[in-house]
């Protein structure tokens, strides 16, 4: 961070969005105009292990006057748990970032088309179907299965999709790769980037104060507090761990477009927090207004 960019940071900011290059409905640039409907000034696009989304985000952010982070939700798993690892202003070049995320969109294609396989001998749903409802080259997932299902009329939407059978315990599930949490963590921050927990106490509680220690040694610098998801008492260990070790803390939306309910703004991270985090990422350069 250059002197002086901290007094340049505006909020409201709401750094944890996404668009059509993963799981949202809204291009990137119109995940921007809405954010910016919100009344936000800075924002990040944090797709699912993409950084497709960050060219036409930017432009777009430039556009409405918003300052813009680079951002990115990278898929991790720990015995069987999913953990989504934000990561802000690394370089997309990094050889072990590319190789994460190449690796797992690659599976996340082989898992779709296996989940669509089997859930096709029990409702009339092909691939092309699903494939539609997924932009091109986007991060394929769920969400776009549950979409094609509810287009067919098998479920009301995905909260229905995924309650049933979309749901890890439906025989139609199929797991997809993800690195453990701390090859996560370090593949970002080795790459100049600042990785913080997406919604880290979300139904499934926290992650043990073992693996959590594990991660902050590998350079994990906080937590998103702010998120519907989130739930006590996890929340408050996490916020006491927090301000024990000063990390940083962001509140967000997860903003899906009409995939979710999640609103942009809904959740927002002071300017205290977004300057901490600018001054920490050395991968990329936010981009400002
Ligand atoms: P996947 O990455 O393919 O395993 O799918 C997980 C994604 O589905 C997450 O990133 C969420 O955005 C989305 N998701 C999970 N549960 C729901 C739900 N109940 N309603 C809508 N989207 C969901
Ligand atoms: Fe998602
Ligand atoms: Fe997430
Ligand atoms: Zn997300």
């Amino acid at each position: 961070m250059e002197a002086g960019d901290e007094a340049r940071v505006h909020g409201p900011s709401d750094l944890h969005l996404h668009s059509d290059h993963s799981d949202g409905t809204d291009s990137p640039a119109a995940v921007m105009a809405a954010a910016r409907g919100h009344g936000l000034r800075t924002v990040s696009l944090t797709d699912h292990d993409t950084t497709s989304g960050w060219d036409a985000a930017a432009t777009a952010a430039a556009s409405l006057v918003m300052t813009f982070l680079p951002g990115m939700e990278l898929s991790a798993r720990h015995e069987h748990r999913s953990v989504h690892v934000l990561g802000y202003l690394f370089d997309p070049a990094a050889a072990e970032v590319r190789a994460l995320t190449d690796r797992i969109r690659d599976s996340r294609l082989t898992r779709a088309r296996t989940m669509a396989e089997r859930i096709s001998r029990d409702y009339d749903i092909t691939w092309d179907d699903i494939r539609a409802h997924a932009a091109d080259g986007a991060t394929i997932g769920r969400p776009h299965i549950a979409d094609a299902l509810a287009a067919k009329g098998h479920v009301r939407d995905r909260e229905e999709a995924f309650a049933d059978i979309l749901h890890p315990q439906s025989p139609y599930y199929v797991t997809l790769y993800a690195p453990d949490p701390v090859t996560a963590v370090a593949a970002i921050a080795d790459a100049g980037g600042v990785p913080i927990i997406a919604h880290p106490a979300g139904r499934g509680g926290i992650l043990s104060p073992r693996v959590i220690g594990r991660m902050l040694d590998a350079g994990l610098a906080g937590f998103e507090l702010g998120h519907r998801e989130n739930r006590e008492p996890g929340l408050g260990t996490l916020r006491a761990l927090a301000e024990e070790r000063d990390l940083i803390v962001t509140g967000s939306s997860d903003y899906h477009g009409s995939g979710k309910p999640n609103i942009p703004g809904e959740n927002t991270t002071t300017d205290e927090m977004v300057a901490r985090i600018i001054a920490l990422g050395t991968g990329t350069a936010p981009r400002w207004p």
